[in-house]
């Protein structure tokens, strides 16, 4: 009798305990967890690099330009300082008024220098750099009252209308050396005043101040441009290792998606083609499946064989039904090689149940299947045909084993008739027929008048059919 291998209602957790302990194996689902968190980490590093890198970028195009708005600046008050000049030169060599007033507007209205000034505090720059350019206003407003001193000394030459002349210029008092100066030696005198050595002196102190402003600027542009660009590197560098990693993970992905799953699945199609039992092989969840697979696989081999049993064989005595028997019988229709077929009867089995009870009766039949199937070789078909009929097919049998068969029958009659089991004594009749090739339509009935001769001659022994 067939066992099923394994319990096939297992409980789940008992299963999952036995097959847990089995496998060994990578889960893909633990991969899977370390692959999303290493990336989102990598990710999340990546995306914090590029927003700092765009904000590096932006204070490094921040500082280019705070370096051309200062460069104007610097522009604008020197720009500023030579219009004065240019006003100033132009009232004490043509003594027309309107360079006085173009001077004045430049200087209270227009205030490019002030300006400058005011610009420059809304720029980010150090206090150092600042007070260059505050230094060079400072001068050129002291160089102011040197100029306007020069244009008051031309208005008195002149002899301007004081009151039309402009609150600075009013409030102007002469040195006394100049008091008494003649109108001529007055615009001298201014003439000197604005184009002497003292006054460039004072104009190229003005420039160097704003040259040293433009100087201090530079150096501060450098040194925020070089901060900036070494911060961009790092970054970059950063971004840089953060792609390779990014790139191993996933290199590593693919390579463990082949291993684990693609690999284990083309191995697992083979198998189920080939109609084996799974290798165990690939990812523990994969390895899990197959362990399931093929106890599945066990349980239904086992099965099918118990359904097949169950089907070709007699539940009582467990020797071939006569269902089987008649498959057989067509199938051994197309064989060539010569055979024996027996048809056995327990003789007066009827009595042996009216006596004894069915159970006995039943014992009886047992016992008989297994004594023939004791008696016969291996080759050899025993079956079940009928109530108490039994049938035996001797493959590759002739004629020559007739004295063979006749001692086997002899010899089972002697035993069933002398019982030491405790169970009725019995006999069989036995009617026997050759086939030279297979299994012939008419050899059943020839077995059969073989059998009933032997009931006609008083039961318990055999005849052998002879046309
Ligand atoms: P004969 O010598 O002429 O064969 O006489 P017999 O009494 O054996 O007559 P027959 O072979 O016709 O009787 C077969 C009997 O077998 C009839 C039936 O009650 C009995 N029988 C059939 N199947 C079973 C079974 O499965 N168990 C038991 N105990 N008896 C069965
Ligand atoms: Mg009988």
């Amino acid at each position: 009798m067939y066992k099923i291998p394994r319990d096939y209602y297992f409980r789940e957790n008992e299963m999952e305990k036995e097959k847990g302990g089995k496998i060994k194996g990578i889960k893909i689902r633990t991969i899977n967890y370390a692959m999303i968190i290493a990336a989102a980490v990598l990710y999340v590093v990546l995306v914090y690099a590029t927003v700092q890198a765009s904000i590096k970028y932006k204070r490094l195009i921040e500082a280019t330009e705070d370096y051309i708005l200062c460069e104007k600046d610097a522009a604008l008050v020197r720009e500023g300082s030579d219009y004065l000049t240019e006003q100033v030169r132009l009232y004490v060599v043509t003594l027309e008024p309107e360079y006085m007033e173009a001077y004045f507007t430049e200087k209270n209205v227009t205030r490019r220098r002030e300006q400058a000034l005011e610009e420059l505090e809304e720029y980010e720059t150090s206090q150092e750099t600042y007070d260059y350019l505050q230094r060079a206003l400072d001068n050129s407003n002291k160089l102011t009252e040197r100029e306007i001193y020069a244009m008051r000394l031309i208005t008195l030459a002149q002899g301007y209308d004081e009151a039309s002349l402009p609150e600075e210029m009013k409030g102007v008092v002469l040195q006394e050396a100049d008091k008494n100066l003649s109108s001529q030696e007055m615009v001298d005198r201014a003439r000197s005043m604005v184009f002497d050595y003292g006054y460039r002196n004072a104009k190229e102190l003005i420039m160097s101040n704003t040259d040293y402003f433009l100087d201090s600027i530079i150096k501060w542009t450098r040194n925020k441009q070089s901060e900036s660009a070494m911060v961009l590197q790092n970054i970059m560098n950063r971004q840089r290792e953060c792609v390779v990693v990014l790139f191993v993970l996933n290199a590593a992905n693919f390579i463990l998606v082949i291993m684990l799953i693609i690999k284990p699945l083309q191995v697992y199609i083979d198998c189920i083609k080939e109609e084996k039992r799974l290798e165990i092989t690939g990812a523990y969840e994969f390895k899990y499946l197959a362990l399931t697979y093929n106890d599945i696989y066990e349980v239904n081999a086992a099965n099918e064989v118990l359904l097949r049993h169950k089907a070709e064989h007699d539940p009582l005595t467990g020797v071939i039904n006569r269902g089987a028997f008649e498959q057989m019988r067509e199938v051994l229709k197309a064989s060539t090689d010569p055979l024996a077929f027996l048809i056995i009867d327990v003789d007066k089995f009827k009595l042996i149940n009216d006596c004894y009870g069915h159970e006995i009766g039943d014992q009886i039949l047992k016992k008989v299947a297994k004594h023939l199937s004791d008696t016969f070789r291996a080759q050899d078909y025993v079956a079940r045909i009928g109530g108490d009929e039994f049938a035996v097919i001797m493959t590759n049998s002739t004629r020559e084993l007739q004295p063979v068969i006749q001692n086997k029958v002899e010899s089972m009659n002697q035993f069933l008739k002398k019982p030491d089991d405790g169970l009725p004594p019995i006999s069989l009749s036995i009617g026997i027929a050759f086939s030279d090739k297979g299994f012939p339509e008419e050899l059943y009935r020839q077995a059969d008048r073989a059998l009933y001769q032997v009931k006609e001659n008083g039961r318990c022994g055999c005849h052998f059919y002879d046309e």
